[in-house]
Order: C-alpha cells, then structure tokens, then sequence
C-alpha cells in the first residue's frame, strides 16, 4: 500500500507485486488535525481489505508525508499543515499493520519517482554525463517545495530541511507567509494561494484551474498569474545557481496548465540568468500523482529498470483511473 498524505488529500493505492493497482481511495485531509493519523489508519485498513478479497495480503507499507521527515528514523519532525511535531510515524503503522514500513518527505517521494520514471541514473544532459539525473523537482500544489538529486543522490540537508523551495524570498517587502516571512515563492506561486490572491483583489472564480483558462480575457487573472510565474522564475533561478541540475521537472495540480506556465516560466526563468546555458524545464509526466507512485517506490526495486518500468506502469494507470472518476 501506498499513501501520499497531502494538505488537501490523502490518496492511496493497493498495488500487487507486479505493479497492477487493485484500489484506489482518494479522502479529503480533515480539518481537524488530530483525525490525520485515524484517518491514515483507516486507509490502510480498507486498502488491506481489497487486497484480502484478491487472495493478496499486505506486506508493506510507503508512506509521504509533508514536512520535515527523517526518513531512516521514520520520525515526522515537523509538519505545519497537520500539526505534526516527532511523531514516530514508521513505528505507529509497524505497531499496527505488522509490516516493513517507509516514510519519505513528500517532495522527495515525488522526485524518487521522476527520477525512476525517466530511468534513473542512466539520464540527464550533461556533458559526458556528468550529472547525468541531477534533475530538480518542483512539485506546486497547496503549497511549493523542491526535491533534488545532488551527484545522483535524493539531497536531504543535516536536517533533513533540505528543499523548502517555496520560502525562498522572491519579492523584497513582499506579502506576508506562513512561515512568518515575507514575500517568499509560495505567497505567489502555490495553487491555493493564487486563488487566495485572486479572490482577496476582488475576483469571484472558485478554483486555480478557471483562473488559468481566463488569463487571455480577465486582467485580474492574467496579472496574479504573472506574479505567480515570476515568483517560480525567481526561485528557479535561485536553485539553479546553486545547484546546475542537468533538468528541472515541475509537478503537483499547477503543471496540469502546460504550456500555459511553461512558456512564460522559461521566459521568464532566461531574463533571470543569461550569462550560462540553462537546463531543461519540463512538466512531469506523471502530474499529480508523482509522490504516490514515490511512496510505492519507497520499497525500492532491485534495478533502475524495474523502478522504471513501476514508475510508468503507475502512472498510466492513475491517469487512466482519475479520466474514469475525475476528481
Ligand atoms: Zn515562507
């Protein structure tokens, strides 16, 4: 079973060992955050239940969750969203399911799976292969962050704090956050705040996706979108400067948009840095689902092939469950 534990969502599947999804449940995160961890139970359980009518057992668990994760320990260090501090997340589900139980941060769930999916170490653009799958992901959904493979190895810092992307500063003086800065990437930049934005200067539409299909027609729509790609483009700068990845993948809902984000993303992204070649921005193939196919792949196949061929067998068969039951 594999569960990726979002802000919004907690989405599950129960996969078999050759990778065919057996179920798939999709809950809202409850607003009240002491139900996270009953309601994660429960998921697993039900998950549990449809392996048990297929004759199949469960036997083990990956699990993403946002925050600060240490993921040898299996501890949540810090999670604002659902007020998780040091909660011994891997020992609590081994306590109850009885099984080998992974914990990864979220963002870096999601880059193991962007990083099987295109192959592994085998990929990447830079000369002689030098690093060949240093790729950056940046998934941006309720919030931002990034995850990063530094000399072909999941970047995780000495507090695993490595890759809080979205409170890289953007604008000088800016609007306040979460994290009690100002003006940093995810104020403009994150699916939930675009709308926020939009909705506090007088706009009425309900969700980021009709902000995105009216950006041609509403200048209202067109200039918190514009805010919102320069804000990224600003903080891709930043990462690349630092970091030189061979290619930089963005995920989560925001991606869906295309070309839409893309074009001006990389225009944007060139005013920034002119004096050296830039890498590759690209949309992730697996869009939203990139952290659950993660969690699945926390139990890490034997070869780069393998956790390739789970990688794109996953993602093809989320995308075709979500065209079935559109969310
Ligand atoms: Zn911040």
């Amino acid at each position: 079973v594999a569960v990726d534990i979002g802000g919004t969502s907690i989405k599950a599947i129960a996969l078999d060992r050759s990778g065919r999804v057996h179920r798939r449940i999709d809950v809202a995160t409850p607003l009240a955050r002491a139900g996270v961890f009953d309601l994660l139970g429960g998921v697993i359980e039900e998950l549990q239940g449809a392996l048990a009518v297929n004759g199949s057992r469960l036997a083990r668990l990956g699990v993403a969750s946002p925050g600060l994760v240490d993921a040898g320990a299996g501890v949540v260090r810090f999670a604002s969203n659902l007020d998780w501090r040091d909660l011994e997340l891997g020992r609590r589900l081994v306590e109850r399911f009885g099984v080998e139980t992974a914990v990864e941060n979220d963002a870096r769930a999601g880059a193991l799976a962007e990083h099987a999916w295109a192959g592994g170490a085998g990929t990447g653009t830079g000369p002689g292969g030098r690093g060949a799958g240093d790729l950056a992901f940046i998934p941006v959904g309720t919030g931002v962050s990034a995850a990063f493979y530094v000399g072909g190895d999941l970047a995780r810092g000495a507090s695993d704090a490595a890759g809080e992307f979205g409170h890289l500063r953007a604008v000088a003086g800016g609007e306040a956050c979460t994290c009690g800065n100002r003006g940093c990437v995810e104020v403009y930049t994150s699916a939930a705040n675009i709308l926020a934005r939009y909705r506090r200067a007088g706009g009425q539409l309900a969700s980021t996706p009709e902000i995105v299909d009216v950006i041609d027609t509403d200048p209202l729509a067109r200039r918190v979108w514009d805010e919102a790609v320069d804000a990224l483009a600003l903080g891709l700068a930043a990462l690349v400067t630092l970091l030189d990845p061979s290619r930089i993948v963005i995920g989560g809902g925001l991606s869906l948009a295309g070309a839409t984000l893309l074009e001006p993303l990389r225009r944007r992204f060139a005013q920034e840095i002119s004096w050296r070649a830039l890498p590759p921005i690209h949309a992730s193939a697996l869009g939203s689902h990139s952290t659950l196919v993660g969690a699945a792949l926390l139990h890490r196949p034997a070869t780069d092939g393998e956790a390739q061929s789970l990688a794109r067998h996953l993602g093809a068969q989320l995308r075709d469950l979500e065209r079935a039951t559109p969310a």
